[in-house]
């Protein structure tokens, strides 16, 4: 049975029903499994072309360690992925886009980012498990400006979860913002942040450690700090590696990132055996992931604004996940390096452990000049629109493909029309937004303006919540 342990501090290990409520561990580490499960070579041909669903429960069962029965979350899964919520039968459909590349679409949700994979499955998991324990729950998110929207779409209906989303003021785009900000619902709390996402991180994470406030108010988390979005994020790396031939070859992969999330996801699957062969991280010109994998050093920068601003990340929280991992699951020395990070803004590992680092990742930037000639590249090469995330990514992945025989997969994080700007600029076309979202531009907006001040923040949210 798998359990979990705090890449911080040693404790007793939690389930993983512990490990979702809590969102973030209470000596500030991240929850990580104990062990990796296996999917093993038989039963990956096994689940090769099958849908969506039955891979979502053969990788996430393991994750459960018995807490939630097989045939529940299999209801919960079909409830999820193949009810209204995804608007395409595969979910997570390929489509080619060069001989040997293809991009991963995982814009088929209500938001149109990635996010939703993850979400709608756990604002469903949340009510199943709220309603069983007949308990509340205050869920306090950051966003860089998917998450959010994301968050939002998954809880609005849930009637035992109150929301408060944090945005950086004015730093996301005009669509990202409108999708948070005209849910009117009386559970759904948008706060702009006059500041930007790791200072929304940073007060979230705060609120997360204040013991008294997180028993109160019964606060979790639903960004990637929670294990749960980790978990329900690998099922596509496997869908998508093995409608391209896995386990027979092996696939690469390129992910466009911010706080490590997502790109944690397919390490994950990696460890649980599916043959990712090459795993690229893309980082925009905040790029301190990729100085890291450089130079050992892990040195934030100021956050500048990006035309992919989802990705206008310095202090990137799934890292610790994986230094847990490069440090051999030595919490003391997770530790150590934590508190140097904390003190020197600053930590750095050793050039051996770099080496093995690099064989593990490859990682490249990208600017805004070059994000949309890319844009317009790969528009003037196939006719296919891609958002400027996505176009950070497959520059990335044009860039450190080597062999041309192991297809190569760019994972396309949103969808064009939430970027129409820089879309338009690259390309001259302005992509529509789906129907369900139209009137959008016009729909009245509510949200509450708060300074970078904790006390401020949670001031807010104790007046918000119903006695
Ligand atoms: C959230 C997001 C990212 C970054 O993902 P992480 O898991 O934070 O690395 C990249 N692109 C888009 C469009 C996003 O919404």
């Amino acid at each position: 049975m798998i359990r979990y342990v705090s890449t911080r501090g040693p404790g007793d290990p939690k389930s993983f029903l512990d490990v979702m409520l809590a969102g973030l561990a209470p000596d500030g580490g991240l929850y990580v499994p104990d062990t990796w499960p296996e999917i093993d070579r038989a039963m990956q041909e096994h689940l090769a072309g099958a849908p969506y669903t039955l891979v979502a429960g053969t990788i996430m069962n393991p994750f459960l360690g018995g807490m939630i029965s097989a045939s529940t979350l299999q209801q919960i899964l079909v409830d999820t992925y193949d009810g209204d919520s995804f608007n395409h039968t595969a979910v997570a459909p390929l489509t080619q886009i060069g001989p040997s590349a293809w991009i991963l679409e995982l814009y088929h949700g209500p938001t149109l980012s990635f996010k939703d994979y993850a979400l709608q499955f756990i604002g469903r998991l949340f009510d199943h498990i709220l309603e069983q324990k007949k308990q509340k729950l205050t869920i306090v998110g950051a966003t860089s400006g998917d998450t959010g929207s994301a968050a939002i779409e998954a809880c609005k209906g849930c009637k035992n979860i109150n929301t408060f989303i944090l945005h950086p003021k004015d730093r996301t785009s005009d669509v990202q913002r409108r999708q948070m900000t005209t849910v009117d619902a009386p559970n759904i709390h948008n706060i702009a942040i006059e500041g930007n996402f790791d200072d929304c991180q940073a007060l979230v994470k705060a609120m997360l450690l204040d013991q008294k406030l997180s028993q109160d108010l019964h606060l979790s988390a639903v960004n990637s700090i929670n294990w749960a979005r980790i978990m329900a994020q690998s099922v596509y790396y496997f869908t998508a590696a093995l409608a391209l031939g896995a386990p027979h070859r092996p696939v690469n992969f390129t992910v466009p990132t911010g706080n490590f999330g997502n790109v944690y996801s397919a390490f994950v699957a990696r460890r649980m055996g599916l043959p990712i062969q090459k795993l690229t991280l893309a980082t925009n010109r905040n790029d301190i992931l990729t100085r890291f994998f450089e130079t050992g050093e892990m040195k934030p920068d100021k956050v500048m604004p990006s035309i992919s601003p989802s990705m206008d990340i310095q202090v990137s929280s799934n890292f610790e996940r994986y230094l847990f991992d490069l440090l051999r699951r030595e919490q003391g020395s997770v530790n150590t390096l934590m508190n140097e990070f904390r003190a020197h803004k600053a930590f750095g590992i050793s050039q051996e452990k770099l080496k093995e680092a690099n064989r593990e990742f490859s990682a490249d930037r990208c600017s805004d000049p070059e994000t949309i000639t890319m844009m317009r590249e790969c528009y003037e090469a196939t006719g296919i629109l891609i958002d400027p995330h996505t176009a950070v990514g497959l520059h990335a992945a044009m860039r450190t493909q080597e062999d041309p025989t192991i297809p190569s997969v760019v994972l396309a994080c949103a969808h064009p029309a939430k970027f129409p700007d820089a879309v338009e600029q690259a390309t001259g076309i302005r992509p529509q937004l789906p129907l369900h979202l139209a009137g959008l531009m016009d729909k009245t907006e509510h949200f509450t303006v708060l300074p970078n001040d904790l006390n401020k923040v949670t001031t807010f949210i104790r007046s918000e919540l119903p006695k």
